[in-house]
């Protein structure tokens, strides 16, 4: 425990066997005292220790000590070696950073000109120290039983951050920054990690054919564009905020061949590594309607916290939604049957086994979800429209058609014919009330 009763003796005992510059002899008792730099306390235990060294009233000269003093570089012992006659020992480089500590400014510099290129209003600082200095200063921990040193690695994030906070009048923040600079002392630069923007809003598929995500392409049959929801919407935004990427993360997702009118599906937009934060949002929302050109509209209501986004796919599981269909009966019925079908149906429990459609990419099991009610009525004997809402989650075109008696009730069990569904939208999504709960004010709001 020497270093902490006595940092002086402890830093006589190091520098009589290493040279360290001031900044990493006063890192070694880092966690001694309050309120200096490690630098202020390497050069004050210096200080102490020549004037231990020496002292005209007693007549004590300890040249050893002097001499372990100057060759740090340490001015004043080199002073008195010279006025005692003894020659100079030549400066040596410290022996933990070989100089490194003295160029911190420089890093802080290089953080300044690459924070230029992104916006932002806070900051944080992140280092990679090459491991032959960390070793050697853990060495020295060991060797010489120090308790309350501090690290190479948090002095320098720690000091490039209050010089950068200086230079720029960005605020050092620790949660949430906007942009991390990551140190590479090794390769002797700096790049920029920017967090992503996370924009909620709601998109209208105007379009059947268009898949909501790039995987599918022509000449799958169902597929009409070579486009995707996800490229339409991110492709304007990557732009507009200088951006690397971005992702369409959305409450769930509508067949390939189903439209979603009405107030459209709630989603996040993930955009990843933007070099622009604050854009106005009706003019990012006009620049990604112009781009997709009628196939799909959206509407960019706010930033939010991006912890919304594993949370969309539990909202899509319970937001209520209603749909319209139009179906093909396999026989004409007549309107009392019609009738019955909404009675039957409205506030019924249907238990829905996987659909057989996507039995082989979801396991086999059993879900009941609610119909909370169904209007119909004959646009011809054999076509019927029916308006169904139902809870989230629930397997509509199966309640139509039945599924081969998989879901229980269905529309083509009640009216005794088979279904084949022609058309379906959605023209109504719930949005739960916890979504808002989300927001950021502003973007640089944390
Ligand atoms: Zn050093």
């Amino acid at each position: 425990m020497a270093s902490l009763e006595d940092p002086v003796e402890a830093a006589r005992k190091v520098l009589a066997e290493h040279p360290l510059c001031d900044s990493c002899l006063g890192r070694l008792f880092g966690l001694a005292g309050y309120g200096f730099t490690n630098a202020e306390r390497g050069r004050a235990l210096k200080t102490l220790l020549l004037m231990k060294a020496y002292d005209v009233v007693r007549g004590l000269v300890d040249r050893e000590v002097a001499i372990s003093l100057a060759r740090t570089g340490f001015k004043p012992a080199e002073d008195l070696l010279q006025k005692l006659g003894v020659e100079r020992p030549e400066r040596q480089a410290c022996y933990i950073c070989g100089g490194l500590m003295e160029r911190v400014s420089e890093l802080a510099a290089m953080c300044v000109e690459a924070g230029k290129e992104y916006e932002h209003e806070t900051f944080q600082v992140g280092c990679r120290v090459p491991e032959d200095i960390s070793e050697r200063e853990e060495k020295l921990w060991l060797a010489f039983q120090l308790s309350a040193s501090e690290s190479i690695k948090s002095e320098i994030t720690r000091e490039v951050g209050k010089l950068v906070q200086s230079a720029t009048g960005k605020r050092y923040s620790l949660k949430d920054p906007d942009v991390v600079f990551v140190i590479d002392v090794g390769a002797w630069s700096v790049s920029v990690i920017s967090r992503p923007v996370y924009i909620y809003g709601r998109y209208r598929k105007l379009v059947r054919g268009l898949p909501q995500n790039p995987w599918l392409r022509p000449p799958d049959p169902r597929v009409a564009y070579q486009s995707s929801i996800e490229e339409l919407v991110t492709g304007p935004l990557v732009r507009l905020y200088k951006a690397e990427s971005a992702k369409l993360h959305a409450a769930g997702r509508e067949d390939v061949d189903v439209r979603t009118l009405g107030n459209g599906r709630p989603f996040v937009v993930e955009i990843r590594n933007p070099k622009v934060r604050n854009v106005d949002l009706k003019l990012a929302q006009d620049a990604v309607n112009r781009a997709a050109q009628g196939l799909v509209e959206v509407e960019l209501l706010y930033p939010v916290s991006g912890k919304l986004v594993p949370k969309l796919k539990a909202y899509a599981e319970i937001a209520r939604k209603t749909y319209v269909a139009v179906v093909k009966l396999s026989q004409s019925v007549d309107p009392s049957k019609v009738e019955a079908l909404e009675k039957a149906l409205s506030g019924a429990v249907v238990s829905q086994r996987t659909p057989s459609r996507i039995l082989g990419r979801k396991p086999d099991k059993v879900r009941k979800k609610v119909v909370y009610s169904v209007k119909a009525r004959l646009l011809s004997p054999d076509t019927l429209e029916l308006t169904i809402t139902c809870q989230g989650g629930l397997y509509v075109k199966e309640l139509l058609h039945g599924d081969g008696g998989r879901t229980k009730p269905s529309v083509a069990e009640i009216l005794g014919v088979d279904v084949e569904v022609k058309e379906l939208d959605i023209v109504w999504i719930e949005e739960p009330a916890a979504i808002a709960s989300f927001a950021r004010r502003s973007e640089n709001a944390s």
